[in-house]
């Protein structure tokens, strides 16, 4: 009980820590709002323009990360949209891209273009990219990185499942059960929060995580979340069965 109070204690005050974090981080990040298009009209230098890119999209990111900590500090709601998982891969591997060590493979495989979930695109951004840093870490002899997303089958009716999966250290059944407690780190530097709060986002989209580790062999990450039905398409695949009114 008294290790509960002790957590709860910690937790109140990196809430504070973070509402403090988030107004100097605020101010910090203005730059990288705004360089990157001054670089972009100084240079025609594609790899000058990659380069750009990729700070504007930290910034972005960086930008939304301080919002999105505001609004869990105020216990408000984050604006919800249809993310296109094509385009949160493609935006996860940039990012992943031009930090990756040499000696790590990343493979990035979205089986349906049109697949899409309902939820605030930077969270779970924020959740794909906190899974495979881990992974990336749990490799430092290199190894196989990937994500892949496809439907699959939930116990009420399709969903999408997104697996990361490394061929890293893998963890043994005692690190696995402790997994999302808060501060619980293997690591140096570590905050041990980063899984508490993937665990946190996909909860909110009416998700679920899974683990699956060896030690020695690598570990498995699975998300399942409801499938956002495209346009025209019905959940069970069938024809929408009101007239089209078309033709
Ligand atoms: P942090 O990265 O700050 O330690 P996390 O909550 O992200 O916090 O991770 C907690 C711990 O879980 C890590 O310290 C590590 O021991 C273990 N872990 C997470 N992902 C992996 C992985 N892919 N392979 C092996 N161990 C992992």
């Amino acid at each position: 009980v008294e290790d509960e109070l002790m957590r709860a204690q910690r937790l109140e005050s990196l809430a504070l820590l973070a509402a403090g974090l988030s107004h100097d981080l605020r101010n910090i990040l203005q730059p990288l709002l705004i360089v990157p298009d001054l670089i972009r009209d100084r240079s025609d230098d594609p790899k000058v323009v990659r380069l750009a890119d990729v700070i504007a999209e930290c910034g972005r990111r960086g930008h939304e990360m301080v919002e999105s900590m505001l609004s869990f500090v105020r216990g408000s709601r984050l604006p919800s949209e249809r993310i296109v998982l094509q385009r949160l891969f493609q935006a996860v591997g940039m990012l992943l891209k031009s930090s990756l060590p040499g000696n790590v493979d990343l493979h990035l495989e979205v089986r349906d273009d049109r697949m899409a979930v309902e939820g605030n695109y930077t969270e779970l951004q924020q959740v794909l990219l906190n899974l495979a840093l881990n992974a990336i870490q749990a490799m430092p002899d290199g190894g196989r990185l990937s994500l892949l997303a496809e439907r699959a089958a939930g116990a009420d009716g399709e969903r999408l499942r997104i697996r990361v999966q490394d061929e890293g250290v893998g963890m043994d059944e005692a690190t696995v059960k402790r997994l999302f407690s808060p501060f619980f780190t293997t690591k140096a530097g570590g905050t041990g929060l980063g899984l508490v709060s993937c665990k946190r986002i996909v909860e909110s989209l009416d998700g679920s995580i899974a683990v699956s580790s060896r030690p020695g062999e690598g570990t498995r990450f699975d998300l399942l979340l409801p499938l956002h039905a495209a346009a025209g398409e019905r959940k069970d695949g069938a024809m929408p069965a009101t007239p089209a009114g078309r033709g």
